[in-house]
């Protein structure tokens, strides 16, 4: 075994371009503790590489690889490759052995009815689950218990199935005939895999961390952690680690500390929050107000009687505890707990621990949800790196994999450097054939507010009709937000893709998974040459062109229609003043250019799946020229610019796909 290398492993029959030095680079980086970031387009083979190469490191120092993804498709290919490797090994090499299992959250595993129909948040889910297994209320859990006592090692309970790499969807349908609880089968088998497939979450969410590392039976610094698409973490840990409170949270706070005779304080505090809220609510006219931590702090411990802020600590504390007793109760009468007071509490102890940081910001936030106001109190944490370099610090190794990461922004963002690790970076060349990628800025048109005029809107149809008419199947339009899509609509693009005998799709906001699911499947069904094709309206940072891939004729063009910067925001602004004080005056690079183009980015790829792929990607908006360096490599060397002439788009797509 101590001989052993990536090569034992990869299951093909050669290596494409760049693969096998990728392979190499990687697995020398991993067993001298580097950090590696690996920034590839896709069709360079992600997967195979990082599986390759750290699979010999893995098993000689008996380490476990958490390869992290960020959706339920992504982790299935996961294990699909890691299939291929296992076949390969019983073929080759049957001495040594992987296996491997995706998991996935409790809401999406667990098959209880009453957990189910409570559509909860992840961590009210773990607090009645655990409710229903202490009271034992979950058929599913007993059951798994009884069999598990009836074999000497888990596995054991489904030994055909569990001998190879297993997908969280192969699980669940086998715990269903069986009536086990799928969540807790796959912790329990956790301990056996070398290989573990999962959301971010399960490492970066300490709260969910904690239990996952006991459930594995390793520490942190026994494990090599894989991210995926790793551009995603940056906002996933600053959410993590973010908290607000809303009047329904009050709301049900209220009325279980009335329903479990609190000190009269505690109930007077929840009132006084819910008023403010409620007032709040009809007075603001925009959507985002910043407050200012330390007033709000002392305006409401004034308003509770207190003269300093220990006093108000210690109800808080108090809150806390009385959250607990609140929650035994409950148990003791076989009660379902949702531990909305036990939230309130940990919120305001952070808000005290935060409210002097400068890496925090305070708001109010006010969404319109089905033409509803909803207003929330919200504590933003605005540095990644608070969750992030711990983790790095510990665990044994990383491998950060992505196809549109800007490396010197997310080696800053996400502390690479600050870890105590050394860092290698590698960038990939482009694994496509020049000949079957067209990239195109166009110029002449402007989606900045001001310019947003009928004509604008009137120019840029008649350039997204050349586009319609050049491409032989399937379009995707990707807006910079609602508003743009909705004035390509009021200025009349379903007559425009009528005329060229194309199907529109309209991408809403709020459709559900499924719903939206229904929507893709039926536009990429018309991708057929007797079908002619269809137009995809959507946005930029939406689930269908970040989560979605359209291969083959399922995408021939995309078009990126305006420059997706997010709204400047009081907590856009507040992110860009903190990033100007800690990454040396980069704030609005790398919290408004950046994550802007990043969305372009992952939108323009979506077309380009795997090698054979041919597409062409339109940006329409004069600030991609501006831009051009932040745009992807193997995008930007291709590019080109057409000038704003009627005809001139028609003049460079038309040959690309009828030649
Ligand atoms: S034990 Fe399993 S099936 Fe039962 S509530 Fe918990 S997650 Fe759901």
């Amino acid at each position: 075994m101590d001989k052993i290398n990536y090569l034992d492993f990869f299951p093909y029959e050669q290596f494409r371009r760049d693969q096998e030095d990728i392979t190499k680079k990687i697995e020398k980086a991993s067993i001298e503790k580097k950090i590696t970031l690996l920034a590839a387009p896709n069709g360079t083979g992600k997967t195979i590489i990082a599986l390759c190469a750290l699979l010999p490191l893995s098993i000689r120092n008996n380490l476990k690889i958490i390869y992290m993804c960020r959706t339920h498709s992504q982790n299935t290919r996961i294990i699909k490759e890691l299939t291929k490797i296992s076949d390969f090994l019983k073929k080759k090499t049957p001495q040594i052995q992987v296996n491997g299992l995706s998991i996935r959250g409790r809401n999406e595993m667990c098959l209880n009815e009453t957990l189910l129909s409570l559509k909860l948040k992840p961590k009210e889910s773990m607090s009645v689950c655990g409710d229903l297994r202490k009271n034992k209320n979950c058929r599913y859990f007993l059951n798994l218990i009884k069999k598990r006592s009836e074999y000497d090692n888990p596995i054991d309970i489904a030994p055909d199935l569990l001998s190879e790499p297993v997908d969280a969807e192969e699980l669940i349908n086998l715990c269903k005939d069986k009536k086990l609880c799928p969540y807790f089968l796959s912790k329990f088998l956790l301990k056996e895999m070398r290989i573990i497939t999962c959301n971010y979450q399960w490492i970066f969410n300490p709260f969910i961390r904690e239990n996952f590392l006991q459930f594995i039976d390793e520490e942190l610094n026994n494990c090599i952690l894989v991210l995926d698409e790793c551009h995603n973490v940056i906002d996933m840990a600053t959410d993590i680690n973010s908290d607000r409170i809303t009047p329904y949270s009050l709301r049900i706070c209220l009325k279980d500390l009335e329903i479990f005779r609190s000190p009269s304080i505690m109930q007077r505090f929840v009132k006084i929050l819910l008023s403010h809220l409620e007032k709040k609510k009809k007075s603001l006219s925009v959507a985002e107000i910043e407050i200012k931590a330390e007033n709000f702090l002392l305006q409401v411990y004034s308003q509770l009687g207190f003269s300093n802020l220990n006093d108000f600590k210690n109800l808080v504390r108090d809150l806390h505890t009385f959250s607990v007793s609140i929650h035994d109760e409950k148990l003791a009468n076989g009660d379902i707990s949702r531990d909305f007071v036990g939230a309130l509490a940990e919120f305001w102890l952070k808000w005290i621990r935060c409210y002097l940081r400068d890496n925090y910001f305070f708001c109010y936030n006010l969404k319109r949800v089905k033409g509803k106001p909803l207003i929330s109190i919200e504590i933003v944490a605005l540095d990644p790196r608070d969750v992030v370099i711990p983790i790095l610090k510990e665990c044994y190794t990383s491998v950060h994999l992505s196809g549109t990461v800007n490396p010197y922004v997310y080696n800053n963002l996400m502390g690479l450097r600050e870890s105590g690790k050394s860092y290698k970076g590698i960038v990939a060349s482009s694994p496509f054939k020049k000949e079957n990628i067209k990239a195109i800025i166009t110029e002449g048109v402007d989606t900045r507010r001001g310019s947003r005029t009928g004509p604008m809107f009137k120019k840029m149809l008649s350039k997204i009709d050349e586009v319609i008419y050049s491409t032989p199947a399937n379009i995707g339009i990707f807006c910079a937000s609602y508003k743009i899509l909705n004035a390509l609509v009021t200025n009349g693009i379903e007559s425009i893709a009528n005329k060229n005998k194309k199907q529109l799709f309209i991408e809403e906001p709020g459709l559900s998974a499924s719903e939206n699911a229904f929507l893709v499947n039926d536009f990429k069904s018309m991708a057929s040459p007797s079908r002619n094709g269809a137009v995809l309206l959507g946005v930029c940072g939406g689930r269908n062109s970040e989560g979605e891939d359209y291969p083959g004729d399922y995408m021939n063009s995309v078009i990126i229609a305006g420059f997706p910067y997010h709204l400047p925001t009081p907590r856009v602004n507040a992110k860009i003043k903190y990033y100007d004080k800690v990454f040396d005056k980069q704030g609005w690079n790398f919290a408004y250019l950046y994550p802007a183009v990043q969305r372009a980015n992952q939108a323009s790829g979506r077309p380009i799946r795997k090698l054979k792929d041919k597409g062409a990607i339109i940006f329409m908006d004069f600030r991609f020229k501006q831009k051009y360096k932040w745009i992807s490599e193997w995008i930007r060397k291709e590019l080109e610019v057409v000038p704003d002439k009627k005809g001139a788009l028609i003049k460079s797509l038309y040959p690309f796909w009828h030649s």
